[in-house]
């Protein structure tokens, strides 16, 4: 495509993708005031942004920073460490923390995170899988249209799973993220047959994409990374959990060891940048949504499939664009890659990453290593060859990324 065509159909874009960009402001401007009311509440101060070293006894500004998420997800309590090195890593706390031998785990929203299956013990034969403990597993499948089953999931419960996972985003698969809501109508549905059992959400990409969070809506645990959404760019590491006392107490002891939990941890350096980077993160990931409403827009002009459109509702940052081919997968990545400000020279490769079943391609120029609220893409090598795209701490940078990568693609038609 010659540049001017380009350069008109990114104008149209632009207009296009105003009334999305308004209703984008209205569902950021009650985050905000979600996270300025909770600095508020708990009157943070400049000595909560200092930190402690050793074994952290009578860390503030930690212990602070827990209030305030536990408030922004209206949940009883969190842990936020700068020490829990990944989302994986999160979810892991809940699982281990919660789950005894014996126990039955349902995954409603079909196959887990591509990170979850070694934990879980459902590829290759990894030592310390929740299976090797003997908790059991079942994955009730999405329905042809990509929903949760009930009608299987119904029988499931029957059983009474002591835990039932669900994942809000759509990871690295081409299916609908689901939105809070839905989550909160299945949530209903599976405290209807079994009262006791925990539904526990993978909020990774969600938080303040939407005005409520699932624990908002029946979820009695979450989790997610810190160098995603809630982590607003500025978090140099971490993860968190949120969710009722006794859950969260429970993946504290794993986190550290039973009977100390989140009474230690030292936070380092960390308070200010985590506490700063909450702040920053309605805005921000109101930014991350901006970019990816216009790369939605963009790519289905430019005629490759996306997911969602452009003005579909979303309860996620990731935009998936199926390219269609490995060579354009690659192209895309490594265009992207150019338009980023640390790393636009070097070309990335599809690598085995640990954790993941199949060859991944990642492009991500990002100040903090892996930090996917800054623009980032990624592709497992397999069909449909898609590109799942999110981050970018600008709309505008966002738009420079893109449209890199498109000039990229070009000598693939
Ligand atoms: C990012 C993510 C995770 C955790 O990934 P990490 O790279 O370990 O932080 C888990 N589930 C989903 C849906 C994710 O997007």
């Amino acid at each position: 495509m010659e540049t001017e065509q380009l350069e008109k159909m990114v104008m149209e874009v632009e207009e296009i993708v105003l009334p999305v960009y308004h209703h984008l402001d209205t569902i950021s401007a009650v985050n905000h005031r979600k996270v300025l009311d909770a600095f508020r509440a708990f009157q943070v101060s400049d000595y909560h942004l200092k930190g402690t070293t050793g074994y952290g006894y009578g860390d503030l500004g930690r212990d602070t920073l827990e209030k305030i998420y536990a408030r922004i997800f209206k949940t009883e309590a969190a842990l936020v460490r700068g020490q829990i090195v990944s989302g994986t890593h999160a979810i892991a706390l809940c699982l281990y923390g919660v789950l005894r031998p014996g126990d039955l785990l349902v995954s409603a929203t079909g196959a887990p995170y591509d990170t979850l299956e070694e934990i879980i013990g459902i590829r290759g034969n990894t030592p310390g899988s929740l299976k090797e403990y003997g908790v059991n597993y079942r994955q009730v499948g999405l329905t042809p249209d990509n929903r949760i089953d009930l009608d299987t999931l119904a029988s499931v419960l029957s059983a009474k799973p002591r835990m039932v996972i669900m994942q809000r985003s759509r990871g690295y698969s081409w299916r609908n993220s689901f939105t809070v809501n839905y989550l909160g109508k299945v949530i209903e549905f599976i405290k209807g047959r079994s009262p006791e059992t925990i539904v526990f959400v993978d909020n990774c990409y969600g938080e303040l994409v939407e005005q409520f969070e699932p624990t908002e809506v029946g979820a009695d645990l979450v989790a997610g990374s810190l160098i995603k959404n809630l982590g607003g760019g500025l978090a140099p590491a971490g993860g968190y959990v949120a969710g009722r006392r006794e859950l969260v107490e429970m993946a504290s002891y794993r986190w550290t060891a039973p009977g100390i939990g989140s009474a230690v941890g030292a936070s380092l350096d960390f308070n200010r940048l985590l506490y700063q980077g909450l702040f920053l993160a309605p805005h921000i990931v109101t930014e991350a949504l901006k970019g990816a409403v216009f790369a939605a827009a963009l790519m289905s002009r430019l005629g490759y499939p996306v997911s969602p459109s452009y003005d579909e509702m979303r309860t996620d940052l990731i935009q998936a664009i199926c390219l269609g081919s490995r060579e354009k997968l690659i192209a895309f990545c490594q265009g992207l890659q150019k338009g980023c400000p640390v790393d636009s020279h070097v070309l990335p490769e599809p690598w085995d990453m640990p954790g993941y079943g199949e060859q991944v391609i990642m492009a991500g120029g990002t100040f903090i290593q892996g930090g996917t609220l800054e623009l980032s893409a990624d592709g497992p090598m397999r069909e449909p060859y898609a590109v799942y795209f999110q981050g970018g701490l600008s709309k505008e940078y966002v738009k420079l990324g893109i449209l890199s990568a498109v000039q990229n693609l070009k000598y693939f038609k």
